[in-house]
């Protein structure tokens, strides 16, 4: 397939880009609306702030390239603020973004003391054709997801709170797959 565009206007987008370049997979960072170009066929959205990002996204132009991308369907992956940029409602903060995830997520989820953590969970269930299991977590500041609805659903769970979700061509994550030695959250979103 095609080529990754990276949202690269603040955040983690080089832990993504390396990742990518371990799969062997191409990719491109996108700074200005122009980086859209015709050979990119996916998305990473990648973890930050996302207020910050929100701002940027609209400055640069990108966010409407990113929204058609979204609307038409084609593979999304979204870490930690990027989830917070898919989702349709945020239940502590007034901005919507992309609004495309059907699902309610909360910012900064986990508060100051336990703020960034790491665990190890399931991405699905066995059977599941995106099934990934055991793999590790890494959480900093993350959301976690509050509700979720409509074709969204939940794949990873810690301590009874959804933190991967699917809903069609999006995947989002409330933690980090760049920030660790497994690629498989990242192939799985490659085989998209
Ligand atoms: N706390 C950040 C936010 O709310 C997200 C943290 C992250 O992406 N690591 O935007």
């Amino acid at each position: 397939h095609g080529v990754t565009g990276i949202l690269a206007v603040q955040g983690a987008f080089a832990e993504h880009a390396a990742v990518l370049d371990r799969l062997g997979a191409p990719w491109k960072l996108l700074r200005a609306a122009e980086d859209f170009d015709e050979t990119i066929d996916r998305v990473i959205l990648p973890g930050g702030e996302s207020t910050t990002q929100g701002k940027l996204l609209r400055s640069t132009g990108l966010f409407e390239k990113i929204d058609a991308h979204i609307k038409a369907g084609k593979p999304v992956l979204g870490t930690c603020a990027g989830m917070i940029l898919l989702a349709r409602k945020l239940d502590n903060d007034p901005n919507v973004y992309f609004g495309a995830l059907d699902a309610v997520v909360r910012r900064n989820a986990y508060g100051r003391q336990l703020g960034s953590f790491a665990a190890t969970a399931d991405f699905g269930r066995p059977g599941d054709p995106d099934y990934i299991a055991r793999f590790p977590l890494v959480f900093i500041r993350g959301p976690y997801v509050v509700s979720v609805g409509g074709d969204a659903v939940a794949k990873t769970e810690v301590d009874g709170h959804a933190v991967a979700l699917r809903q069609g061509n999006i995947i989002a994550t409330a933690f980090h797959p760049e920030l660790t030695e497994d690629t498989r959250i990242h192939e799985l979103f490659l085989s998209l």
